[in-house]
């Protein structure tokens, strides 16, 4: 009799609350704390670990996931290690060219048996058209689908998690993450404590749209929303993946200081835009702020130089 492989949802380690000691939190009387959702797995990166737990759990005892994303996608890394883990066959429908193959993030997915298929950008587009995914499903057989970024009432289920587990200590006047699709905003917002703000800082560029994204996914999912939410539209530096100076001194001067690397995609945008807002004395002395480091490490591989060389470009003040 063959055995349920283990599931990697069965356990994780709860997510560690640190404290940030930043002379510029000290000069402006803020208390500022960070939730290492990157440290909860160390191949399901932060907040996908929790978008993917649920999504999955329902899927026990289907052979096939279908999912898409970008060439450098935290959730088809995620999503690949998880069907590897759980014996479940996976899909990628990959935005771009087949070269992209060979990058740190789709060599890891490949290892792990996930099957990859190259599609433009303007076939890209159509991953919500009915039509075509009857065509991937043709092609490759039976498959349940999982929207890009694992969007969608499961994955808010499971990151309504993220706060829950908190308790008490989830104390703070404002909580702060990093918006892709605004599936995990949802959850936190599905979840928020009574006396908590939520504010969420999008990645990329024109971000509005999410504001209907997310009450349309709080409806699907059956969850009154209770407000007390917004989102920080200026925060992208530039767009979705672009780095800049700025941004790579921040994310080098940050980790010297605090220890803590950050992802140049989502999280140190985040963390750098908050910091803007504190030095222009957008939060009050006396706050106390929760930032929520959703993980993505694993796509700084390949960006090294890049990051390196624009650190180096850079010599003006940084938030600190
Ligand atoms: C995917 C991802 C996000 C965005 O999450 P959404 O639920 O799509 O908004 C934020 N941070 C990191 C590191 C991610 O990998």
């Amino acid at each position: 009799m063959s055995q349920h492989p283990a599931s990697p949802f069965d356990f994780a380690a709860a997510p560690a609350l640190q404290q940030l000691h930043l002379d510029l939190y000290r000069r402006t009387g803020v208390e500022i704390w960070m939730l290492r959702l990157d440290a909860v797995h160390p191949l399901i990166s932060g907040n996908k670990w929790y978008k993917l737990k649920y999504a999955l759990r329902d899927v026990a005892g289907l052979r096939r996931v279908l999912t898409f994303g970008g060439a450098f996608s935290n959730h088809v890394h995620a999503l690949a290690f998880a069907g590897h883990a759980m014996g479940i066959e996976t899909i990628g429908v990959i935005r771009g060219e087949p070269a992209y193959a060979l990058n740190p993030t789709l060599s890891d997915a490949r290892a792990w048996g996930m099957q990859l298929e190259f599609v433009d950008r303007a076939t890209y587009r159509n991953k919500d058209d009915s039509a075509y995914q009857l065509r991937l499903q043709r092609r490759f057989g039976d498959f349940r689908l999982i929207a890009e970024g694992g969007f969608g009432p499961l994955g808010l289920v499971g990151c309504r998690e993220i706060l829950g587990d908190l308790g008490a200590a989830a104390d703070f006047d404002l909580i702060c993450v990093a918006v892709g699709t605004g599936g995990t905003l949802a959850g936190l917002i599905a979840s928020r404590p009574e006396n908590s703000c939520l504010l969420g800082f999008p990645a990329l560029k024109g971000g509005d749209f999410l504001y209907r994204d997310i009450a349309q996914l709080l409806v699907r999912s059956g969850v009154d929303d209770p407000g007390g939410w917004g989102l920080q539209l200026d925060g992208h530096c530039g767009g979705y993946a672009r780095v800049s100076p700025l941004l790579s001194a921040f994310m080098a001067q940050f980790r010297r200081a605090t220890g803590v690397a950050l992802d140049p995609i989502y999280t140190a945008k985040m963390v750098l835009r908050f910091n803007q807002m504190v030095a222009a004395g957008e939060v009050a002395a006396g706050s106390r702020v929760l930032l929520i480091h959703t993980g993505g490490l694993q796509g700084l591989r390949g960006m090294e130089k890049t990051l390196y060389d624009q650190q180096h470009a850079y010599n003006g003040g940084l938030p600190l």
